[in-house]
């Protein structure tokens, strides 16, 4: 779609919010890669989504639901259509209170790490593991992100969504199907709020575990870098990292991506990578995985967008 056509359509509603045109998403994601956003928007009320979701579904414009961009690669192309930012929505709140636990309302915005220093200074204990995962809860909830043991579906309760008919409802955390970085989230659909329920503990055990979490992270993985976390999903029963680094891939570059040296899984921006380097990367190192020991890897991150023109 033409820009004048976009802008067109979209200078009819009124977003109580901000758009630009043609946003780079390198701007938007923690690979800092990633071509522009025909529309890059962050509406600021309920109603301005609605409306922006209504409008969209009208005209046939498709939208992209983005949080905190720290487990997707963009193509050097950039995103066809509307870029929904759910950053400006980051309530969380306490909703109820019995003995043992406590039930928080969060938006879909709240930076998953804003919930874990909550939990670490309230001692609420169940996200602990979740501790130095950048990004959003909406984000962490559509990945079912987790680590050492903890994932983000164990203290989910309910999830609030906006279905691709723009009708809002509640649904149980039960009813949604969550698998290994994965959920029944349909890509047309948008995660709101959810309620999360955490166990009432001792801070300081809280505390510390975080702290142990959080060394262990910072010990193993890349955290100052320009990553998207795990490139690949571990196969059953073997960690994709180990099987990249035997294949003898860490520090192999393509342009300016290289395979990190301190954990292989993590392919790092040395600077000016395209998104296109970030693919031949993920080629070569498939290859010689496969190679060497027959494994198919799988993504994790999430390869959006469309191929830049030449
Ligand atoms: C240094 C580093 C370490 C990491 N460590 C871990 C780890 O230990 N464990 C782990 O699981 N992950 C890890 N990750 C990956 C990433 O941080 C998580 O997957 C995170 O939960 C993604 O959240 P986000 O808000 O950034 O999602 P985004 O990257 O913005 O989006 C991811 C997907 O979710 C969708 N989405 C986002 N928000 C919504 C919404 N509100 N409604 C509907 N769809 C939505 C997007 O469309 C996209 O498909 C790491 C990443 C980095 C950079």
């Amino acid at each position: 779609m033409e820009r004048q056509e976009l802008k067109d359509i979209f200078d009819e509603v009124l977003i109580e919010g901000e758009a630009k045109y043609m946003e780079p998403m390198s701007a938007h994601t923690s690979l800092r890669i990633g071509g522009p956003a025909d529309i890059f928007v962050m509406p600021r009320t309920r109603s301005s989504l609605m409306n922006l979701h209504i409008n969209c579904k009208r005209s046939r414009i498709p939208f992209f639901p983005l949080g905190g961009g720290t487990n997707v690669l963009v193509r050097d192309g950039g995103i066809e259509g509307v870029v929904l930012s759910s950053m400006q929505f980051r309530n969380k709140e306490a909703v109820k209170e019995d003995d043992t636990h406590v039930y928080l309302s969060v938006d879909a915005g709240t930076m998953l790490q804003g919930l874990v220093n909550f939990s670490r200074e309230n001692g609420y204990s169940g996200i602990e593991g979740l501790a130095g995962i950048p990004g959003t809860v909406g984000g962490a909830i559509c990945g079912n992100a987790g680590a050492y043991g903890y994932e983000i579906k164990d203290v989910l309760v309910s999830v609030e969504r906006m279905d691709s008919e723009g009708k809002i409802g509640r649904v149980r955390a039960d009813e949604i199907v969550f698998g290994y970085r994965s959920s029944g989230i349909l890509p047309g659909e948008l995660v709101l709020s959810a309620e999360i329920k955490l166990r009432k503990d001792e801070k300081r055990e809280v505390s510390a575990r975080v702290d142990n979490f959080l060394k262990m992270k910072r010990e193993k993985q890349p955290l100052r870098e320009m990553s998207a976390g795990c490139v690949f999903k571990n196969p059953s029963g073997v960690s994709a990292g180990k099987l990249v680094d035997e294949a003898g891939c860490k520090g192999l570059r393509t342009g300016d991506v290289e395979v990190s040296r301190v954990h292989a899984n993590f392919f790092i921006n040395k600077g000016k990578a395209s998104a296109s380097d970030f693919i031949r990367l993920m080629e070569e190192v498939s290859r010689r995985v496969k190679e060497k020991f027959g494994v198919v890897l799988e993504p994790e991150i999430k390869v959006v967008g469309r191929d830049a023109v030449n």
